[in-house]
């Protein structure tokens, strides 16, 4: 994590120090660093060299145009589970043939969207999804390249909300309903199936689940085609940890020498989706303390972040280092304090009994580890703008998406005909589009709906 660090006694990401930063841009603020995600990008791809391996940023982990378009820059292709995140790859300019779109929930639109772009492959997770693939497809005169995502069954051994192998989830095809599935995809006139796919949860810190889940997928991959199925793809999923306080997350090599080793002599192209690992410790959160209040039993630090902001510690008890950006000294005196955000709810609370150096009002503090599952799930709950996101590289730095105004957010809402606006309420920013009009009631009346 040497993209962000004190020089002279304050935190910088890379040459550009956290103070001028929030000066320029405000608080709170996303900061992540380029060189930090083009290095994890070149690990990541490097350790794989040598095998045939298409590597396809997960953007669920951070999906801003700046992010990705650092990393399609350097050849990375695009693991997409939605039309909006297809479309951002390709603004990106990821190359169409490296772009695979996953998820449990693809629509008929979105299967057109990724169809007509022409995409590397479709991973499909259900019977009715490929039926209905399958005839978006053909109404196209096409046959969408088609990957099996199989649920292995393993046990990540990850927190529970992000573990996504176990049959008890709901992604994926369980091993035994494989053949039946492929029998019924091999009648379908719109598809092409052409390969396997697993990914078995997220912030994996051992090898062993991968080992227990790819060996699944080889073997099962080795029965088709000796049954004559022309599969030619195994996509591996995404799933690397990364540190965000003790954990030892699997080196690239040791990942990378396990996938040598299970598919030595496999006649098989590879894919990979890494998210968290490219860029979650490649950003931070930079957040004002507030206050500082002492309850009856506990101190609390109340910051200008709050869980609309940043909701990993809420939904997956995330741990994320907090550091305070000028460097405190050696001889204060450590002491555990709450560190909460200013949104109404008790859940909005960022640590709990954290020793941390003496902290005042107006002091800046940094959450480590917030570059992948953060900015990207940001709400403006409570009416909050969500923090900007900047990009660093070197001593530059560019806001890469702004901190929206409370105006822009109050103008995505209109009012009904039958609502006056009220007094001083100022010009509309700009011209809504308004759906309205004027609904039978059926026989049941008004509880119809
Ligand atoms: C979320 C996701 C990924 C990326 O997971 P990370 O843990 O961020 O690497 C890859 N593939 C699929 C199908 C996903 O849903």
């Amino acid at each position: 994590m040497t993209a962000f660090s004190y020089r002279t006694g304050a935190l910088h990401a890379e040459a550009v120090p956290m103070e001028a930063l929030a000066e320029a841009v405000g608080t709170p603020f996303y900061c992540y660093a380029a060189t930090a995600i083009e290095t994890a990008y070149t690990d990541f791809a490097g350790a794989l060299s040598g095998l045939p391996a298409t590597v396809c940023y997960a953007l669920k982990a951070n999906g801003n145009l700046a992010v990705v378009r650092t990393l399609a820059r350097l050849g990375a292709g695009a693991d997409v589970v939605s039309g909006g995140e297809l479309q951002i790859a390709l603004a990106a300019g990821v190359p169409t043939e490296k772009i695979v779109f996953a998820g449990v929930g693809k629509t008929a639109a979105e299967m057109a969207a990724g169809l007509d772009a022409g995409i590397l492959q479709f991973n499909v997770e259900s019977l009715p999804e490929l039926e209905l693939l399958s005839q978006v497809a053909q109404d196209k005169g096409l046959r969408a390249p088609v990957a099996l995502r199989i649920n292995p069954d393993v046990d990540a051994r990850t927190h529970k909300n992000i573990s996504t192998g176990k049959a008890e989830n709901k992604f994926g095809i369980d091993l035994d309903q494989v053949p039946a599935v492929i029998e019924r995809a091999a009648a379908l006139p719109g598809l092409s199936v052409e390969g396997l796919a697993v990914h078995i949860g997220s912030q994996l810190t051992e090898t062993a689940p991968y080992r227990a889940a790819f060996t699944r997928l080889i073997d099962l991959y080795r029965s088709l085609r000796t049954a004559g199925l022309p599969l030619r793809r195994l996509d591996f999923g995404g799933g690397l940890g990364i540190t965000y306080r003790d954990e030892t997350p699997p080196d690239m090599a040791a990942y990378a020498n396990l996938v040598r080793e299970l598919t030595t002599g496999l006649e098989a192209d590879l894919v990979f989706e890494p998210g968290r690992r490219l860029v979650g410790n490649a950003g931070i959160l930079v957040t004002r303390v507030l206050y500082v209040k002492d309850g009856a039993e506990r101190r609390f630090v109340i910051v200008d972040a709050g869980m609309n902001d940043l909701i990993r510690p809420p939904l997956y008890d995330a741990w994320h280092e907090i550091v305070p950006v000028r460097e405190p000294a050696a001889n204060v005196d450590w002491a555990p304090v709450d560190v909460v955000g200013p949104v109404c709810e008790s859940t909005d609370t960022f640590a709990r009994q954290r020793s941390l150096p003496p902290l005042a009002s107006g002091d800046l503090v940094a959450f480590r580890s917030t570059g992948a599952y953060s900015a990207v799930m940001a709400s403006s709950y409570n009416c909050r703008p969500p923090a900007p996101e900047v990009l660093v590289r070197g001593s530059e730095f560019a806001v890469v998406r702004p901190r929206p105004d409370v105006a822009e957010i109050i103008a995505r809402d209109t009012l009904p005909m039958w609502l006056e606006p009220a007094d001083g309420a100022g010009e509309p920013i700009g011209e809504p589009i308004v759906v309205a009009g004027k609904a039978a009631l059926g026989a049941r009346g008004r509880s119809a709906r």
